[in-house]
C-alpha cells in the first residue's frame, strides 16, 4: 500500500488475540501513550507536559477479505464498539478470578462478522462501522 492514501476494506473478522490485550496509560486528550520522565508525564503528540491519564488499550485482530487477511490493531472506541462493552468491563473480564469465560462469549459474537476498516497510512484505523453479517 502506498502511503498518504486512506483504504476502505470490507473485512471478515476472523481472529480476536483476546489473550493479548496490550494495557497503558494514555493521554486523556489524544489517547496516544504517555511516557513518563522526572516525575512529569509527557504525551510527545500533545507536546504537553503533566497531561491527564486515562486507561489506553490495544488488541490485535485479523480480517480477511477475497484478498487475503490482514492484522490490524484496535484501540479504546474501537474496541469499545467492536465488544459492544466499555473498556472498564473488559478489564474487569480479563482478571483472573472471571477466567475469560465473558470475554470469550464477547468476541464469539463480533467473530465472522463483516466490518468496514478505514486506513490510513497502514498505522491506524480510524473508523469502522459493521455491515451485516454474513452468516
Ligand atoms: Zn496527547
Amino acid at each position: 500500500m502506498p502511503k498518504g492514501k486512506i483504504y476502505r476494506i470490507l473485512g471478515l473478522l476472523i481472529d480476536i488475540n483476546e489473550k493479548n490485550f496490550n494495557w497503558y496509560d494514555a493521554c486523556s486528550i489524544c489517547n496516544n501513550k504517555v511516557y513518563y520522565n522526572v516525575g512529569q508525564v509527557i504525551c510527545y503528540k500533545c507536546h504537553k507536559n503533566d497531561v491527564q491519564i486515562i486507561q489506553g488499550v490495544a488488541l490485535t485482530i485479523t480480517i480477511k477479505d477475497s484478498s487475503g487477511s490482514m492484522r490490524l490493531i484496535l484501540f479504546n472506541k474501537q474496541i469499545e464498539y467492536l465488544l459492544r462493552s466499555t473498556i472498564s468491563e473488559v478489564k474487569e473480564w480479563i482478571e483472573p478470578v472471571n477466567e475469560g469465560s465473558k470475554l470469550k462469549e464477547k468476541c464469539q459474537l463480533s467473530l465472522y462478522n463483516a466490518y468496514v476498516f478505514t486506513k490510513f497510512l497502514q498505522v491506524r484505523i480510524l473508523l469502522y462501522y459493521p455491515t451485516k453479517s454474513i452468516l
